[in-house]
């Protein structure tokens, strides 16, 4: 069943996702009053796998999140990564780069936040915002973020090669929902904190962010490291469909627990 999610939503390599053929509030077929048991019964599922994969310390699993503002991309950290034991999960939230992170080349602060083996990674944002924010808002040369399409694609490819599956997660939201979800921030005393008036800013670019995005996922979507597209206008589907494609990956990587030392058997512990 989840091959067919995953057929659905994975971006094939070199084809273009056609993001404005894609619905943001499909609702994959599912009921929301039995999503919430079963997105309980998908996250146990991937506490025990991330258990044995923690234990094995051999293989790692990279999850990018990528999306326009208020796409979700905190709630789907919040929702989906319960459970898991935080020993072993690394989340990174992506900023404008400041200090010594100017410094260096782009794909020095993503190196260092890569999983070590035995963990996941999250990324909320990433070296993708190394593409689509200076192609939008024209700081470079286009041939300067062009030329990073490569560079992500080599990297992705790296990591892959050295033992880390990698999964990236298009929060595919639509141009209301972002209004109705920002304006509900302003309005709530408790949220108001989390206006930043560059989200206004941003949205006056929706058409331009929307073809640079249409471009990125064309560009880097591959089957060693695919780019699926999360229809997200509503939060219990983004949260489940997101869930289903980790736990398939996790089941896929079988993680095993390593064999303990010899001499086990009949030991009394005195
Ligand atoms: P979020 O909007 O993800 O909840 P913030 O409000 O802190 O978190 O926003 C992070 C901001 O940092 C976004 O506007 C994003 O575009 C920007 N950003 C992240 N990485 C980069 C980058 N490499 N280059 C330019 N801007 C970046």
């Amino acid at each position: 069943m989840v091959e067919r999610l995953v057929r659905h939503l994975q971006v094939p390599s070199n084809k273009a996702p056609n993001l404005e053929q894609r619905s943001t509030d499909d609702t994959l077929g599912w009921e929301k009053d039995s999503a919430k048991g079963e997105l309980a019964k998908v996250l146990g599922q991937m506490a025990t796998l991330q258990h044995r994969l923690l234990a094995e310390a051999q293989q790692s699993l990279l999850i990018v999140l990528q999306g326009r503002d208020a796409s979700g991309k905190d709630g789907l950290v919040r929702h989906v990564m319960t459970g898991m034991n935080p020993s072993g999960v690394k989340v990174t939230n992506f900023k404008v780069p400041a200090g010594s992170e100017k410094m260096h080349d782009y794909l020095w602060r993503c190196h260092a936040a890569c999983p070590a083996r035995g963990e996941i990674g999250v990324w909320n944002r990433s070296h993708y915002e190394d593409i689509l924010v200076p192609r939008v808002k024209n700081l470079v040369p286009e041939e300067v973020w062009r030329q990073r399409y490569r560079h992500v694609r080599d990297f992705e490819q790296m990591l892959v090669d050295e033992g880390t599956r990698v999964l990236k997660f298009y929060l595919h939201v639509s141009h209301d929902v972002q209004r109705q979800r920002l304006q509900k921030r302003v309005d709530n005393p408790e949220s108001g904190w989390k206006h930043d008036p560059s989200d206004l800013s941003d949205r006056e670019l929706w058409p331009k962010y929307g073809q640079a995005y249409e471009e990125l996922l064309k560009e880097t979507s591959r089957a060693d490291a695919p780019w699926f597209v999360i229809p997200a206008d509503n939060k219990w589907v983004r949260d489940l469909a997101v869930a289903k494609i980790v736990l398939a990956e996790l089941q896929d990587m079988n993680p095993q627990f390593p064999k303990p030392p010899p001499g086990l058997k009949g030991l009394k512990i005195v």
